[in-house]
C-alpha cells in the first residue's frame, strides 16, 4: 500500500492535516512497518520512540526502526524505581544496536519533596499517593522530554487492558503539545508479539520468563498467573478501572487524572 502523504507540511507537522488522516480508515489499514516509514518519512528527525523496556512491545518498535532508520531515537523513564533486570535490558539494546538510549529523569527536588513529605513508598498508601508518584516520575519527564519532538511511537496494544481498547493506529497526543502519536501494534494479539519476538530473537525483559509479562516499577510489579490479564501485575492494590499510569490517557491536562 501506498503510504500516506502529509501535504504542505515543510517539516512541520501540521495539526489538522494529521486530524485529517487519523479520522481516515485507510491509515488504520497500515501495517506496523508502513505506519513506522510513514512516520519517519515525516517527522524524522523530531519522532522518537517510547519503550519501557519493560515490554516486548517497545522492543519490537526498536528492532522495526532499526531496519527503517537506525538513527532514529528512543527514550526511556528512568523513574528511580525500576527492576534491575529493566537496566540490564537497556545496557543489551545499546549493545545490540548500537544504539544510544534517551535517559530520561524525574525533576530530583520534586521527588525529593514528595518522599519526603509521603515517605518512600507512599504509593501504597493511597491512590492519590499513588497517581502523585507517576505524575513526577513518569508523566512529567516524559512532558518535558517529548518538547523536543513532533512525533513518538509507542507498543500500545488494545487488547491489554479496556482503557486501551479504542486506542487508534494514529493519534494527537493533546496532553503533551499535540503531538503526533503513533500506535503501529495496537491490532496485534499477545501471541503475534511472542511469535515476532521469537523469530527475530530480539532481546526482551528476563522477568518475562519468571511470570512478570508487564514490567513496570519494582515496588509496584508483581507476577501474575499464567494467562492472566497482562497488566494484572501492576498496582495490584488498586482497581482495575484506575491502572493507569497516565502516559496515556488524553483527557486529563494537568496530570490529576493518572
Ligand atoms: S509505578 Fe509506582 S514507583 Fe513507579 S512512578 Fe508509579 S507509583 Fe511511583
Amino acid at each position: 500500500m501506498a503510504l500516506i502523504a502529509i501535504d504542505a507540511l515543510d517539516g512541520k507537522p501540521f495539526k489538522d492535516e494529521v486530524l485529517s488522516l487519523v479520522k481516515r480508515d485507510a491509515m488504520e489499514a497500515l501495517n506496523a512497518q508502513e505506519i513506522l516509514t510513514w512516520a519517519v518519512e515525516n517527522f524524522h528527525p523530531r519522532l522518537t520512540i517510547s519503550a519501557s523496556f519493560g515490554a516486548p512491545e517497545g522492543m519490537i518498535l526498536i528492532d522495526m526502526l532499526h531496519e527503517i532508520d537506525p538513527t532514529t531515537r528512543v527514550f526511556v523513564l528512568d523513574t528511580g524505581r525500576l527492576h534491575p533486570a529493566t537496566y540490564d535490558l537497556i545496557d543489551r539494546v545499546r549493545d545490540r544496536y548500537d544504539k544510544r538510549v534517551d535517559v530520561v529523569f524525574p525533576n530530583a527536588s520534586e521527588v525529593q519533596e514528595m518522599v519526603q513529605e509521603k515517605g518512600m513508598n507512599l504509593f501504597y498508601e493511597s491512590h492519590s499517593n499513588r497517581k502523585l508518584c507517576c505524575k513526577l516520575r513518569k508523566v512529567l519527564p516524559m512532558r518535558r522530554h517529548l518538547a523536543d519532538f513532533d512525533a513518538y511511537a509507542t507498543g500500545l496494544r488494545r487488547d491489554q487492558n479496556l482503557n486501551r481498547a479504542d486506542t487508534r493506529k494514529l493519534e494527537i497526543d493533546s496532553v503533551n503539545g499535540d503531538l503526533v502519536k503513533v500506535n503501529p501494534l495496537v491490532d496485534w494479539t499477545h501471541e503475534r508479539v511472542q511469535d515476532y519476538v521469537s523469530d527475530r530473537n530480539i532481546p526482551t525483559n528476563r522477568m518475562h520468563q519468571q511470570g512478570y509479562p508487564s514490567v513496570g516499577c519494582e515496588p509496584c510489579t508483581r507476577a501474575v498467573a499464567a494467562g492472566a490479564d497482562s497488566r494484572a501485575g501492576r498496582w495490584w492494590w488498586e482497581n482495575d478501572d484506575v491502572k493507569e499510569c497516565g502516559l496515556h490517557i488524553q483527557e486529563q491536562t494537568d496530570g490529576s487524572g493518572i
